[in-house]
């Protein structure tokens, strides 16, 4: 069995207890408009282009086995239709152009790596957190990758926009030992607005995830999106709905990093870059009391 996996990164912190490794799947079912990973949302490896490191020499094009690839106004455009993703390009372009994004990865190779850092974990309390993407949406590799690490005696956690199917979390609350939980808005036609679904699945799972497994192993995580979630109305109706279900945890809060257009024309969503602004100080500071005011110890991962 293989994943699509499309990041490694060790020694995370802020991503579940302890020292962490991090594995980032493929795929997701949400289209934010802030998304800090747009790279990840396709659930199939695709080639990026660097366009402005190209300097038209067509090595790419005269390499691809499957003629993917034209000079066209001086840039490269490739023809997805064609591209078997083989890499054959990247080691042609003499400057670093192009790029692979994904790969396939076998559950037992994959663990074995995984595992090099368990030292780290076990001197921390530390463990494995499974990002994406939506990590559910290579839901079978998922459940193998998570079955694994627990006969390992590993701590286990996900990070999940929470859009799955809530037949799957039986099998879920069984394996996670913590879920890092996006809640973004309350309003679900403004979800769907700024994230391409509505709402409500995503807030009865974490209603019956808690329910399942207490305060204990689930954290809500809101990212901060200036003019989008971060006025005190939308903090306030996110507080009502956590007090409506009898949430005591702790919360996370995610201000939102600008990212350069780069990141999202590499992978050929220039024209849908979006950005947000800064969150200021003062706004974060605002939002911060809110919830404390409410009894929530509240943890904000930058
Ligand atoms: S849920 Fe996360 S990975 Fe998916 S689109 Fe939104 S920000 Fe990106
Ligand atoms: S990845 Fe392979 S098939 Fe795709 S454009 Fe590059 S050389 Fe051609
Ligand atoms: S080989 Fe590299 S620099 Fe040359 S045209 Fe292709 S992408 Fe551009």
């Amino acid at each position: 069995m293989y994943g699509i996996i499309f990041d490694i990164q060790n020694y995370a912190i802020y991503d579940g207890p302890g020292i962490r490794t991090l594995i980032f799947l493929l795929g997701c079912p949400l289209k934010c408009k802030w998304c800090q990973n747009p790279e990840s949302q396709q659930l199939q490896p695709q080639m990026s282009y660097f366009e402005e490191k190209c300097v038209g020499c067509c090595n790419c094009a005269a390499t691809c086995p499957n003629n993917a690839l034209s000079l066209i106004n001086g840039r490269i455009i490739r023809n997805t239709s064609l591209c078997k993703t083989c890499g054959a390009c990247i080691s042609a372009c003499p400057n670093g152009v192009m790029e692979k994004i994904g790969e396939n990865r076998e559950l037992d190779e994959l663990v074995e790596i995984l595992l090099m850092d368990k030292p780290f974990f076990d001197n921390s309390g530390g463990g494995i957190t499974i990002s994406g993407g939506e990590p559910t949406m290579q839901i079978n590799f998922l459940f193998e990758l998570l079955k694994t690490l627990k006969n390992k005696g590993i701590h286990t956690a996900i990070e999940t926009c929470g859009y799955f199917n809530e037949n799957l979390i039986d099998k879920l609350v069984k394996y996670v030992d913590l879920f890092l939980f996006d809640i973004k808005l309350m309003d679900s036609e403004k979800h769907k607005q700024f994230t391409d679904v509505l709402n409500e699945k995503i807030l009865t799972n974490f209603s019956k995830i808690l329910y399942k497994v207490g305060n204990e192993r689930i954290i809500p995580r809101i990212p901060l999106i200036p003019g989008v979630n971060t006025d005190l109305i939308t903090i306030q109706q996110i507080i009502t709905f956590l007090h409506g279900i009898d949430y005591k945890g702790i919360i996370h809060l995610m201000p939102y990093n600008k990212l350069t257009k780069t990141k999202y024309e590499k992978v050929g969503m220039g024209d849908i870059h979006k950005d947000f602004g800064d969150l200021t100080d003062e706004d974060l500071n605002k939002i911060t009391k809110l919830f404390e005011q409410h009894s929530y110890q509240v943890i904000i991962n930058h």
